[in-house]
């Protein structure tokens, strides 16, 4: 039953010498080779190098090292490079592509002695909100195979939610932490944009992409938050502040926090059996101490359009270096170097990756550019002012992660449009570089619902004492899918 354990029960374990990493490590590694099939959440299995990483977790306790992680698995979503192992981004033009060198998100879980068992699905290049990009085929939820597992990190929302693995590392651009979380009923944290270091995280959209931890417990993500956070010189947007000490934050009490609803996020759109698990979710925080008010967020409705200009054309200008020449994939027998260019790109990059620098490239054109991208800059800076004004008021606004719990494999995949309304509540928080959780908050139909609570910039810790604080008072997050 090891596999049951999150990380904080892991932790207690290894120092009690109840199990050791090794044990732990070949026990996961089982699993794996038992259940991955039916779930697709990984592209690369690493066990010779969890084997000597366990390893040597154990000799570090055994000379009397006793760090929280030392000895916890975990997976990396294959967009942080990892040194000596294929880093795909889910994409058939990094297949062949093995990173030189560790991403720092990778480097200081190691060295906090984390054991790493391999390397996650996801959305080809992280675009998407199904997980059914990938290069390497769609990703299953485990509370229902026939639905996806949301996205764009499905396949450490899966991998997590089926207990293959305690906890993973994530990505979020415009949601891809939180949305997979709240649809396998995990908790995840998207944090402040700077908070983490995105050296070694291939760029999606720089100006809003964020690493962070999916787990299954507020608590799991402060420990694994604790050890990814930091400035980092390599990172030129990684901010230089001290990190708070998360887990010492979980045991507040929430007398007198202020939450906010916004009333943009309960209208048309949103399942009404969300809205109905989200309002329990608020009854609770209110016996907690918590008082409750509605609070507006104006901007919210041009969210959307904005994004879907700013992320295509960050993405058209950061994925312009594959080009077939420096790294990847290149095509056979080209005749000259146009058509290297672009036989390289057209075969190596799918459809939603193609249409997204299209939209990117159109959107940055001379004669565009005004319309599009400084239109879609100038309502960015209007959202953002309504965080700051909102939070003003209350302390963390709360409401649904996503508009509806998952959907079926590919009802979604021939309407772009209707996958990218999945994002409306998710969105904003990039746009604005503000922190995000997702937390579990109930189920409809057999699948799971989540709450979402954002915060003030760099108030991850707070986000994280509330999730905890609703943990412990109810029993959502330790629901397990059945059958894994
Ligand atoms: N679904 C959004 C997109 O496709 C967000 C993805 C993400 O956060 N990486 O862009």
């Amino acid at each position: 039953m090891m596999h049951r354990l999150t990380l904080a029960q892991i932790a207690r374990g290894l120092a009690a010498k109840d199990f050791s990493a090794v044990e732990l490590s070949e026990a996961l590694l089982a699993r794996i080779g038992q259940f991955d099939p039916q779930l697709n959440s990984f592209i690369t299995v690493t066990a010779d190098q969890a084997r000597a990483q366990a390893q040597a977790a154990d000799a570090r306790r055994a000379a009397g090292e006793n760090g929280a992680l030392l000895g916890a698995p975990i997976a990396h979503k294959d967009l942080f490079c990892t040194q000596g192992v294929r880093t795909s981004c889910a994409s058939k033009i990094l297949d062949n592509f093995v990173s030189p060198y560790d991403a720092t998100v990778v480097e200081k879980l190691a060295a906090a002695g984390c054991v790493s068992l391999g390397k996650l699905n996801m959305d080809e290049f992280a675009m998407g909100s199904a997980n059914e990009s990938s290069h390497y085929g769609p990703v299953r939820n485990p509370w229902n195979t026939e639905c996806v597992p949301g996205g764009s990190s499905g396949g450490s929302a899966a991998a997590v939610a089926a207990r293959l693995i305690p906890a993973a590392t994530g990505s979020d651009t415009g949601g891809s932490i939180r949305q997979p979380a709240a649809l396998t009923n995990l908790t995840g944290i998207k944090p402040t944009y700077g908070r983490v270091s995105r050296w070694g995280m291939i760029a999606y959209a720089s100006s809003l992409d964020q690493g962070g931890p999916l787990a299954r417990t507020a608590e799991d993500c402060a420990l694994l938050l604790g050890a990814m956070a930091g400035f980092d010189p390599k990172d030129s947007t990684c901010v230089d502040q001290p990190v708070d000490d998360y887990l010492a934050a979980l045991n507040r009490p929430l007398n007198g926090l202020r939450i906010g609803l916004p009333r943009e996020y309960f209208g048309a759109g949103l399942d009404p059996r969300l809205s109905d698990a989200v309002m329990a979710c608020v009854e609770v925080l209110k016996k907690l101490g918590a008082t409750v008010r509605e609070i507006g967020l104006p901007n919210m409705q041009h969210a959307i359009p904005a994004y879907y200009v700013i992320a295509p054309a960050e993405a058209s200008s950061n994925l312009s270096r594959f080009d077939g020449v420096r790294f990847g994939y290149r095509c056979e027998s080209p005749v000259n170097l146009e058509d290297l260019y672009k036989r390289s790109r057209g075969e190596g990059f799918g459809a939603e990756v193609k249409r997204r620098i299209m939209v990117g490239t159109y959107a940055l054109s001379a004669g565009y550019y005004d319309a599009y991208y400084l239109k879609a800059q100038k309502i960015r800076r209007l959202i953002r002012s309504d965080f700051i004004g909102a939070f003003q008021e209350v302390d963390v606004i709360l409401g649904p992660t996503t508009p509806n719990p998952a959907w079926k494999l590919g009802e979604k995949s021939s309407d772009p449009i209707a996958a990218y309304l999945e994002d409306i509540y998710t969105i904003t928080a990039n746009l604005a570089g503000i922190p995000g959780l997702s937390m579990p908050a109930g189920f409809v139909d057999g699948l799971p619902v989540g709450v979402q609570l954002l915060a003030p910039y760099f108030q991850e810790g707070r986000l994280l004492n509330v999730a905890h604080q609703y943990q412990q008072a109810t029993d959502w997050h330790q629901r397990a899918p059945e059958g894994f």
